[in-house]
């Protein structure tokens, strides 16, 4: 029998979805023809950018459809980092009057600790809200943390190195009983295209989106801002988008994202399901297999469908990942935003796991193309490779 270490020509087992996806063909199709047929100018008032700017529209209602908003209130940007950094710091500089008060959680994507940090360098007050050992957050204590000059919540509904789903519907009711002004951003970014995402009947505010994470392009992403909310523009120039988010369209990117969402959403919720029996099979077999392995994080029945983080003691997370992509598994320590830092994750730490735990941890993600022999394979790897790196790891504990 073939061992996973054997020399293995087959096609790499790809693990790493909440890093990024493969476009899907029908994606790839919509950036071609954006780019060599509907190449115009959306700003065009001639028929070439009127075919452009077709394409843009399309792409909004597509979003605006899923989210459940009106078309108008979508902007589209560079990705899910500057939806991010746009949300906070457009809405902090809008709300400039009514205060300077910013409250965040301790596992936010580094889109949003670091502009957080940046603005509190530049004078402004940020609360982070710790999480439970599951990596929730309170309701209770994100509303403790509002205060006469909060402006502005921000929470993401999946976080992208353990799955843990925020409860945000009830974050937000909590925050509007002791403030309701204030105002609520969500990253949605892990969350698209797995669980429903219904700013409106959350009472959500601002809301980001990005497409790579869904089989669609990347750089190219959009925050839905509801009617009303003010915001600053981050950059200055042209009309587009309202004025709000200037420079010509992306309209490859955009084209592609609005048929990677449509493709998506109509698989939903069967491909949810699917994703997440793989995932507690694989959790399940890889425990079945490898003594010393731990979920870190929710439990794999909760959680998001395509997430999960696992830490296999004694096995350095960083020296794991290189053993299994020499086996052609490709799997990530954590963010991909931060993996090539060595310090541990502000994720996992926030969690309070130990330092054993930390250092031995691998974010798996899967997606639509994830298949049972991939989970195979990857549980046989990972069993090679843990043995190998605990060993050479023992020998070195033992000089
Ligand atoms: N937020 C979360 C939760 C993410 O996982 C990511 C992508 N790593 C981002 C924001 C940033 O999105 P983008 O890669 O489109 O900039």
């Amino acid at each position: 029998m073939a061992t996973a270490t054997e020399g293995d020509a087959r096609r790499p087992v790809y693990l790493d979805n909440a890093a990024t996806t493969r476009a899907r063909p029908e994606v790839v199709d919509a950036v071609v023809t954006a780019l060599q047929e509907r190449f115009g100018n959306p700003a065009s008032i001639h028929t070439a950018g009127l075919e452009a700017e077709r394409l843009v529209k399309e792409a909004r209602s597509v979003l605006a459809a899923a989210l459940e908003v009106p078309a108008d209130d979508l902007y589209f940007t560079s990705g899910g980092t500057e939806a991010n950094n746009w949300a906070l710091r457009g809405v902090l500089a809008a709300y400039a009057r009514r205060g300077r008060h910013l409250v965040t959680t301790a596992i936010e994507h580094s889109s949003i600790l670091s502009t957080a940090r940046r603005l509190e360098a530049e004078g402004h007050r940020v609360t982070i809200v710790p999480v439970d050992r599951q990596g929730r957050v309170d309701p209770e204590r994100v509303a403790a943390a509002v205060a006469d000059d909060t402006v502005l919540v921000s929470i993401m509904l999946v976080n992208n190195e353990i799955g843990s789903i925020q409860p945000v519907a009830d974050i937000v009711r909590a925050v509007r009983a002791r403030r309701p002004d204030v105002l609520v951003h969500v990253d949605a970014v892990q969350a698209f295209g797995k669980l429903p995402v219904k700013p409106r009947a959350w009472g959500v505010d601002l809301v980001t989106v990005s497409a790579h994470k869904i089989h669609g392009p990347k750089g190219t992403g959009a925050l839905y801002v509801r009617r009303g909310v003010r915001i600053q523009p981050l950059l200055v120039g042209g009309e587009q988008e309202g004025g709000l988010r200037p420079g010509t369209h992306n309209v490859p990117g955009i084209a592609g994202f609005g048929v990677a969402a449509r493709l998506i959403l109509a698989e939903q919720p069967e491909l949810s399901r699917r994703m997440h029996a793989l995932k507690l099979r694989l959790v399940q077999r890889v425990q079945a297999e490898i003594p010393d392995v731990y979920v870190n994080g929710p439990d794999p029945d909760e959680g998001a469908p395509h997430i999960v983080n696992l830490s296999v003691v004694g096995a350095r997370g960083e020296v794991l990942v290189h053993a299994l992509a020499q086996r052609g598994v490709y799997v990530s320590t954590g963010s991909a935003c931060t993996s090539r830092r060595t310090a541990p994750s502000h994720v996992l730490q926030a969690l309070g796991l130990p330092p054993e735990r930390l250092d031995s941890a691998l974010r798996i993600s899967l997606s639509r193309e994830t298949t049972e022999e991939d989970v195979e394979r990857f549980v046989a790897a990972l069993k090679e490779a843990a043995a190998e790196v605990r060993a050479v790891a023992a020998v070195r504990g033992r000089r």
